[in-house]
């Protein structure tokens, strides 16, 4: 005889509520009925080694059928499963309980987007794609009959005795009009990839031939259809996934296949790994990869995969690692960062806090001792790792502080040093006559090719400095490091970059150089330079370009910013700096010819652009053109 009963609500009806709720999220009902399957095979495990469990079980595994002639989709699990009263406590009490409280935590807030998993509206939200569920149970107790629990999403259910076979559970949910994708293969096959890949008990999927009540079926004694146990046989998921094992059970092939299950559309070979394995004061295992960095950042995040007990969460971690982390692939496991609550609470809790430390710690002391152990293969791999561990120091103080012991700075013949090798090594050289050592570095030494030549005849020492990060990395160098200042190569001509006495005295007198600065400006009509008369060496050029190291790194942090800052975008901005002491530019200024002098000054400033990498399409052309008709 079917028992009926009322689920308790306290809320009117929540099954609409749970049917409207999360929308886009509806698949994750598969998730929960995955993992509650997983859960009761666990369980068994732990009776059997409790010595409370005697008979022989069969290997454990849960099974999704698709079942298109009935429309129904099928969670079946040979685990612990529940008798009578299990059912009554478990599903209509606490389940029930459960998944009020969730929907009333949830139900008036944004909380949509705010929350990682789902866990805790568990076994009903199968009722967000289903019109009636069936539990059909048998426990694994002795003697236990099997029961079936009906319920159409109504707070009505029906509960009676009913025959199975096999212990363990079969949670049937007959699919909704509008939830019939759930009834595709390709769409569940999406689902179980995403969620149930690494699950730890054999997961097999597919599509039943016959119903599961098909006339065909045997019938039992009281000529009801026996339940046929067509078996499925696809395995879907990898129980023992790398992570899950012991660092030193692998070896390099384990990590780099492992690599590739997570992700089968990335080419590169990640750079290194870090293993991340702890059970105090908090539960985390994980494998993270290095992988190799491009410089657009933004799209390469969101890369790591967040589980808890293998079952997959989200792969958004943000506010659970440090931004500069979020740079990483591979996976985090811990059953202890909490799931159903906000991003912001997420941040306040005191696990993930420790959590967060922790992984920042592991990855600076792993990038330590592999300078430590092996430093040629460290400055190798230095170049596809510099913009991650830049962005690092940048954010995090505690990291930034650790990279001292390996950051290096790499010059223009490749050679590779700490801050402090470098600056013992060019103390002497490049101090200026205020006591500041001068850093020198170029960001494309193609482009600033004579400007790096200048600077090195003088035995100066040029970084190569490159990367969208740059700018605001010196900056931090040098507010760290007051005796030291960043200088780019093409910042101020050759002597005064680094200046360590007075200038040289100029060939011409204070009025000729008066002279000579209105004629320039009268000729080079173009106010994106600013003209001034310097009395260099005669071996410089005429006519040289610089860019204040000031000015240029205000525009390349607002650029890095996204955009325009209050005074509007800042101008592209020049010094033409003009040798006073070039033979050339005596010949300039003596000259009565007019026509000549504009196109002296014209060959100069081309020859400056030029050494830029700046002269293009038709100046470049003009220039080409005059030059041949110099020669001649
Ligand atoms: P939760 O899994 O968070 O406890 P659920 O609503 O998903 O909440 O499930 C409530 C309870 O019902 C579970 O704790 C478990 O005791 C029982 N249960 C659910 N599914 C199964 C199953 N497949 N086999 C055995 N027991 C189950």
């Amino acid at each position: 005889m079917a028992k009926q009963g009322n689920i308790n609500v306290q809320t009117e009806n929540i099954f609409p509520i749970i049917k409207q709720f999360l929308y886009s999220d509806h698949e994750i009902f598969l998730r929960e009925l995955v993992s509650n399957a997983v859960d009761a095979t666990q369980k068994i495990k732990t009776l059997k080694s409790l010595g409370e469990l005697k008979a022989n079980i069969d290997k454990l595994r849960v099974e999704v059928i698709i079942d298109k002639k009935k429309e129904t989709l099928t969670i079946r699990d040979n685990g612990i499963g529940m008798t009578e009263e299990e059912v009554d406590k478990y599903i209509n009490q606490i389940a029930f309980s459960g998944a009020e409280e969730f929907v009333n935590k949830y139900k008036d807030s944004d909380a949509k987007n705010s929350i990682i998993g789902h866990f805790g509206l568990g076994f009903y939200s199968s009722f967000m794609v289903s019109k009636e569920v069936e539990i059909i149970t048998k426990s694994q107790k002795p003697n236990s009959t099997a029961v079936k629990w009906t319920c159409d999403g109504s707070p009505n259910y029906t509960i009676e005795e009913t025959t199975k076979k096999t212990k363990g559970t079969d949670i049937v949910l007959h699919i909704d009009e509008d939830s019939i994708e759930f009834l595709e293969e390709s769409r569940i096959s999406e689902i179980l990839n995403k969620y149930c890949k690494f699950l730890p008990v054999d997961v097999k999927f597919g599509t039943k031939k016959i119903s599961i009540d098909d006339p065909s079926g045997v019938k039992d004694d009281e000529g009801k259809i026996k339940q046929v146990d067509e078996e499925v046989d696809n395995i879907i998921n990898n129980t023992s996934p790398a992570w899950t094992k012991l660092p030193q059970d692998l070896k390099d092939e384990d990590y780099s296949s492992f690599y590739r299950e997570l992700y089968p559309m990335e080419f590169n070979e990640p750079i290194f790994n870090i293993h991340l394995n702890v059970d105090y004061p908090f539960n985390l295992t994980g494998i993270l990869y290095f992988p190799k960095l491009k410089n657009n950042l933004e799209v390469q995040k969101n890369k790591i995969n967040l589980y808890s007990n293998q079952v997959y969460i989200t792969d958004n971690v943000e506010n659970i690692v440090p931004e500069f982390l979020t740079l990483l692939h591979g996976v985090i496991d811990s059953p202890d960062i909490p799931l159903n609550v906000s991003r912001s609470y997420l941040q306040a809790d005191g696990n993930v806090k420790k959590i967060s430390k922790y992984i920042t710690k592991k990855v600076g002391d792993k990038l330590h001792s592999m300078f430590k152990n092996d430093r040629e293969d460290f400055e190798k791999k230095w170049d596809d790792v510099k913009v991650f561990i830049e962005y690092g120091m940048l954010t995090e103080d505690k990291f930034f502080e650790k990279s001292k012991e390996y950051f290096l700075l790499k010059n223009t013949d490749s050679v590779y040093s700490t801050f402090s090798e470098l600056i013992e090594r060019v103390k002497t050289n490049q101090t200026n006559k205020d006591g500041k050592t001068i850093l020198l570095y170029t960001n494309n030494k193609e482009e600033q090719d004579s400007f790096v030549s200048m600077a090195k005849q003088k035995d100066y020492e040029v970084l190569e400095l490159e990367g969208p990060l740059v700018s605001h990395l010196i900056s931090k160098l040098e507010s760290e490091n007051s005796e030291v200042q960043f200088t780019r190569v093409d910042a101020d001509t050759v002597d005064k970059l680094i200046q360590k006495e007075d200038n040289t005295p100029s060939l011409l007198s204070e009025k000729e150089q008066e002279t000579l600065k209105e004629l320039v400006e009268k000729k080079v009509d173009d106010n994106k330079f600013s003209v001034q008369v310097e009395s260099l060496s005669t071996d410089d050029a005429p006519f040289i370009l610089t860019q204040s190291e000031f000015m240029r790194r205000m525009k390349e942090q607002q650029q890095l910013s996204g955009g325009m800052n209050m005074f509007g975008e800042l101008p592209e901005n020049y010094n033409l700096v003009v040798n006073s002491n070039h033979n050339l530019i005596g010949h300039l200024l003596n000259s009565k010819d007019d026509q000549k002098q504009s196109e002296l000054v014209q060959q100069f400033l081309d020859l400056a652009l030029l050494s830029h990498g700046l002269l293009k399409g038709k100046k470049l052309t003009d220039f080409i053109n005059r030059s041949v008709g110099m020669i001649k």
